[in-house]
């Protein structure tokens, strides 16, 4: 059956906020996951710019929304602006995932929980007592940096480019978390670039962390999806290492939305097999 021909009255909406959205693959993710499940919920892209988040929610409330993803520009102030905050969304001060509870807002963060969900399903790589550097002190490195200290980390070095923003980042991990320099990573097991270093349209952009820092024994993973490889990940992986991309935060993310909006344990596989085949 077409996608279109099951949508219906009763069909449970929810969407993706964020400036840009359409390239977004999170209603492809979302809506994979929806007809595997066979629920009756459809997940579109909402276009809303900066500063209009608030104004967004009120619609959305008003027009029965069952629950939102939030991307860029909006995840610190939905934080300020929902009914209550799970315990994690709090400590980082972001949401990207609005939950309806009866009328009532949730905020969550599955960000960093998708991050560790990818590594240890995906990559085969448990963080428990493991060193591990962030390059990155931004709201998906922030992510990263708590889940990984809650997943029991041996340590989590930040790395930044602005000292203080780095500071801060590092002690969301706690007793675990301090800050350092690059030329760390020669000793982690884990080292992972939160920076948009890399990325399509960064030209001329200098390296996270020198390759030659990199070897094998090593996971080294680039949050940019955009390219695929990007080339850092690429020099890393001549270099010995076991490398991955953004793609399993990005589907483990929003594999945990999914559960939080429907009840359902999401189907991953599925999910991974949607981005894949695109
Ligand atoms: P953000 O909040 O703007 O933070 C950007 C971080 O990168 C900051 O720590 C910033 O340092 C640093 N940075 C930026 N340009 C730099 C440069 N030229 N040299 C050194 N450091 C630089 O961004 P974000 O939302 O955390 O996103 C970071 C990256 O993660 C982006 O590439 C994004 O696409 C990716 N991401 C991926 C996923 C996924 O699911 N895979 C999810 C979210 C984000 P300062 O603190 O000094 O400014």
């Amino acid at each position: 059956m077409a996608e279109s021909a099951r949508l219906s009255a009763a069909t449970s909406v929810v969407g993706v906020m964020g400036d840009p959205v359409t390239h977004s693959l999170s209603p492809l993710l979302h809506n994979t996951a929806f007809a595997e499940l066979g629920v009756d919920w459809v997940s579109v892209g909402f276009p809303v710019a900066a500063g209009a988040a608030g104004a967004a929610l009120d619609g959305a409330r008003a027009l029965g929304i069952r629950g939102l993803s939030v991307t860029m520009p909006h995840k610190d102030d939905v934080a300020g602006r929902v009914d209550h905050l799970s315990a994690l969304a709090g400590r980082l001060g972001a949401v990207n995932c609005v939950v309806d509870e009866d009328g009532s807002w949730r905020g969550e963060n599955t960000d960093g929980v998708g991050f560790v969900d990818a590594l240890r399903h995906r990559d085969g790589f448990d963080p428990r007592d493991r060193s591990c550097l962030v390059v990155g002190a931004g709201g998906a490195a922030r992510a990263v940096i708590a889940a990984l200290a809650d997943a029991g980390a041996g340590a989590v070095i930040v790395v930044n480019r602005s000292p203080d923003r780095g500071l801060a980042a590092a002690v969301l991990a706690g007793a675990s978390g301090r800050t350092g320099r690059s030329e760390d990573a020669t000793h982690c097991d884990l080292v992972v670039n939160a920076t948009p270093l890399g990325m399509v349209g960064q030209a001329g952009a200098s390296w996270p962390v020198d390759p030659v820092l990199l070897h094998g024994g090593q996971i080294v993973v680039d949050l940019v999806y955009h390219p695929m490889v990007t080339p850092w990940l690429a020099a890393a992986r001549s270099r010995g290492a076991s490398v991955a991309n953004g793609l399993g935060m990005l589907v483990h993310q929003a594999a945990f939305q999914v559960a939080a909006w429907t009840g359902h344990d999401p189907p991953v596989g599925a999910m991974w097999r949607a981005v894949a085949d695109r």
